[in-house]
């Protein structure tokens, strides 16, 4: 056997064992006791896949490609470390888009690099410009939700009918690539005409979307992104883009579908971009009225009595970083007998499964974070229901009102539990930009503060009690 045949054979099983840590790194990560080691399986199988590609290559590589590759290797290793190692948990989801933006641009890239005049075979050139126009959605797409996210673009911007702009766009993009793929004369203006449109259409598809949608964009144009790698895959005949690729985008659509389900979107809502009415301003709007108060004193009196108390943690609690003394405060209930579990809402936070990696952080045992589904019928025999930084996802509008933005969305029901107490720092509104009912109902109190301090306090009034 030649050696050419052995570095071939040998990249095959690298690159099959290579997809196989895929896989199993993907099933890993779908329980938080095993995600940091599914995560590092998966990526020892994509280091293998870099360096075996690059090593075992057939065909001659200069030394500068070879300076060239390490280079670029060495570049976003050292910024996609040292970002990703000093990113707040609470900047997460921007960091996420930003990544995946890259990955469409890389995606895009190929599109532009691999095509070439008269190519002539025309599933190449479709397969090219596929991977080119889906990875440029995603890239610029993905580069307009990381500014909305980090706040440099808060307002939705909505052009006068975009919905049918976007989608005459759209049309016109997949019937100028098939023109292109069909007369057999595809060029370079083609290419660079498409890959603007894309880009354009990337831009108009998230920019009117504001509010609670972006988690859904998010990991649709993360799906984007795997689709387009996968086509790079078929393009190179390199089965370990190919089975990333569609491992990507297959899991960006599993998420995207269970997102809207959590939010109650229609998926075609999100295609065509037209939700996500309402953006966070101040108290927001919706009912107003009396609000009762309780001292960090008389609720810890409350909850040393209690037989049963449930935790919702939300957005402010990862604001505050409270996850800590939120942990302090379930130990010392138990201590004193009281049974403490954690209500997830699968939105809460600003990402999906925020709350379970912040409570991940502090040690919190994982059975005890309950989902929705499961904890909803658990609220009527709780006494404390105390909600930390949450507001969206326990806004009884949600049911009530079907002129609210959430309306439809499925809600933490803590209204059955005896007593309900949420910990906020005034009546500003959440991510939705309305103001919640809950807060003015007769079983709810207030406990003003911010969470890290309001929880320290708590915790300190429940030393003193026997
Ligand atoms: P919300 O954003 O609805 O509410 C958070 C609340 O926390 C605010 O009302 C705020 O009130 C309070 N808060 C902020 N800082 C502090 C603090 N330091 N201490 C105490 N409270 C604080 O959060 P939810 O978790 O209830 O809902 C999540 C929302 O985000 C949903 O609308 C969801 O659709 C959306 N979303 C979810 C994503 C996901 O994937 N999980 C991604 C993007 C959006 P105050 O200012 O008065 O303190």
């Amino acid at each position: 056997m030649n050696v050419e045949l052995v570095y071939i054979k040998l990249i095959h099983i690298i690159y099959l064992l290579a997809s196989v840590t895929f896989i199993l790194g993907l099933k890993m990560l779908g329980n938080p006791r095993t995600a940091r080691n599914g995560n590092l399986l998966a990526a020892a199988g994509m280091t293998a896949a870099i360096i075996g590609t690059i090593v075992l290559h057939h065909g001659e590589v200069s030394g500068t490609v070879y300076g060239l590759i390490f280079g670029a290797i060495g570049v976003g290793t050292v910024v996609g470390w040292l970002t990703a190692k000093r990113v707040q948990m609470t900047k997460m989801p921007e960091l996420v888009s930003l990544f995946n933006g890259m990955g469409g641009a890389c995606a895009a890239l190929i599109g532009l690099v691999e095509f070439e005049p008269n190519l002539g075979d025309s599933t190449s050139i479709g397969v090219i410009l596929a991977g080119l126009i889906i990875g440029s959605v995603s890239f610029s797409g993905s580069m307009i939700a990381w500014a909305k996210l980090n706040g440099t673009m808060r307002k939705a911007i909505r052009l006068p009918k975009y919905n049918v702009l976007n989608t005459i766009i759209l049309i016109g993009i997949i019937a100028y690539a098939i023109y292109v793929i069909t007369s057999g004369t595809p060029n370079t203006m083609h290419l660079y005409l498409l890959f603007v449109l894309a880009l354009v259409y990337g831009i108009l598809f998230v920019i009117p979307i504001g509010g609670a949608d972006m988690p859904v964009v998010i990991s649709l144009l993360n799906s984007f992104t795997g689709l387009a790698a996968a086509f790079g895959g078929f393009l190179y005949n390199n089965q370990v883009m190919l089975t990333g690729g569609i491992l990507v985008g297959s899991a960006g659509t599993l998420l995207t579908f269970v997102m809207c389900k959590a939010m109650n979107r229609p998926l075609q809502n999100v295609i065509f971009g037209a939700f996500g009415e309402t953006e966070a301003t101040g108290s927001g709007s919706g009912p107003q009225g009396n609000i009762k108060e309780v001292s960090a004193s008389d609720l810890a009196v409350q909850m040393n009595y209690s037989s049963k108390v449930i935790i919702v943690p939300g957005y402010g609690l990862a604001v505050a970083q409270a996850q800590h003394v939120v942990n302090e405060l379930e130990q010392l209930l138990e201590s004193k007998g009281v049974e403490v579990a954690y209500a997830i809402h699968p939105v809460a936070g600003r990402m999906p499964g925020h709350m379970n990696v912040l409570l991940a952080e502090s040690n919190v045992e994982y059975d005890k974070l309950k989902e929705m589904e499961d904890v909803n019928p658990e609220f009527n025999q709780t006494d404390v229901v105390l909600v930390v930084g949450a507001n969206d996802v326990v806004n009884p509008a949600a049911k009530t009102d079907p002129s609210s933005p959430i309306y439809g969305m499925p809600i933490l029901e803590v209204e059955s539990a005896k007593t309900v107490v949420v910990n906020k720092r005034s009546m500003n509104a959440g991510y939705a930009g309305i103001q919640n009912e809950l807060f003015f109902r007769d079983k709810t109190s207030m406990l003003f503060g911010d969470a890290k301090k309001v929880l320290t306090e708590l915790v300190s009034e429940l030393k003193n009690l026997d």
